[in-house]
């Protein structure tokens, strides 16, 4: 382990120039990890075409990173597969971080795997939590079996890699005193082709997939919600509350809602500060993606429900009795304060 240094995060650049949240958040985990590997570096790797990464640079730094390394060319405009994993192979095996971390975004989840196989070496995926363990190993959990286990896997080859889910660890605080190293290393791509063109970018979603992602209000829904229809007492309710509507898989599976919606295990990981679950039984593989939720609201007519179990506040009923109730409440209430 002692010709290896440190902690890596491959940061992940938005189409609009901005850094992925994950990113950040992988930044403050790598610190944490730093700190129990006796003060190790934390470095971030910025791979992106020639534009100005300044804010990037400066938004790494605040949340914590020791050392930035720059690779930019015209070539790695877009994200491909090739270019990127070529690209992060040079930079890993140059400097020799011993853990390498990445975002399990859809890019992550592309870059991550094909990168740990160029390195030979293991990659723990979708993880939800990373520690070190007393020999100093990287201890990366993740559920398995369905989501009714939680593995914890240590990876005997070096660099020890792993790709983390966004949200399930919190974003640093700023800390503008920090300064970081950056460094611009160039790596030459011209005999480097990618097999791959982006002909066109187009979203798949329209509605709130956004939303769900940020937003401090959830109001999910789910089977009990009977209908694609019936989701617009829901829509009503997240619009009072200035949130955004979220739903089980029972209810993606049903065709009632988009993918990009869906909560939990196969869907996505949220940390809202209140989570309203309308007709949701509870699953294990459901409560993966929303327990860390500051406040939760169970509403079910099953007394007996598990979601009752993690929920802060439950109400026993029908989600059609009390969610418009809710709804006209929470409007008259907005009145009177006005
Ligand atoms: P149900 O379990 O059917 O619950 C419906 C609830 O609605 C019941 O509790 C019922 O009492 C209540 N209800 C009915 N009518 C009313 C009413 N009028 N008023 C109030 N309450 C009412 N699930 C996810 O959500 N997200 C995932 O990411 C996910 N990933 C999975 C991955 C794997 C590998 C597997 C095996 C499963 C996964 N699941 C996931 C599925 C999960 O196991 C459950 O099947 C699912 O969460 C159930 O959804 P639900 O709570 O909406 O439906």
């Amino acid at each position: 382990m002692s010709e290896n240094n440190g902690i890596c995060v491959i940061a992940e650049i938005n189409s609009d120039n901005s850094l992925t949240g994950v990113s950040l958040e992988l930044i403050g985990a790598a610190k944490e990890l730093a700190a129990k590997l006796g003060g190790k570096e934390v470095s971030a790797l910025l791979i992106a075409g020639n534009k100005d990464l300044n804010p990037l640079v400066k938004e790494l730094t605040e949340a914590g990173a020791n050392k930035i390394y720059l690779v930019q060319d015209e070539k790695l405009e877009n994200y491909s597969t090739d270019l990127y994993s070529h690209v992060a192979y040079e930079v890993i095996n140059l400097k020799k971080p011993e853990i390498v971390l990445v975002g399990a975004t859809t890019t992550g989840r592309d870059l991550g795997p094909r990168l740990s196989s160029r390195l030979d070496t293991g990659l723990t995926a979708d993880c939800t939590a990373l520690d070190i363990n007393e020999k100093g190993q990287l201890a990366a959990t993740r559920p398995t079996f369905g989501g009714n286990l939680m593995a914890t896997i240590l990876c005997k080859k070096m660099p020890q890699m792993a790709t983390v889910r966004p949200k399930v660890m919190r974003k640093p605080e700023p800390d503008p005193s920090n300064v970081a190293e950056v460094e611009t290393i160039n790596i030459d791509l011209s005999g480097i082709n990618s097999r791959t063109k982006l002909l066109e970018v187009i979203k798949g979603c329209f509605n709130n997939c956004a939303g769900i992602d940020e937003a401090d209000i959830i109001v999910a829904g789910g089977r009990g919600m009977k209908s694609a229809e019936n989701f617009a007492i829901l829509e009503d309710l997240a619009k009072a509350l200035g949130g955004a509507v979220g739903a089980s898989r029972a209810a993606v599976d049903a065709g009632w809602r988009p993918h990009c919606d869906q909560v939990g295990q196969t869907g996505k990981t949220v940390t809202p500060k209140l989570y309203i679950a309308c007709g949701i039984s509870g699953a294990i593989q459901h409560l993966a993606g929303m327990n860390s939720s500051d406040i939760i609201v169970a509403i079910n007519k099953d007394p007996d429900a598990p979601i009752f179990d993690i929920a802060t506040y439950g109400i026993v009923g029908d989600v059609f009795e009390i969610v418009p109730e809710l709804t006209k409440a929470i409007k008259e209430s907005q009145l009177t304060a006005v």
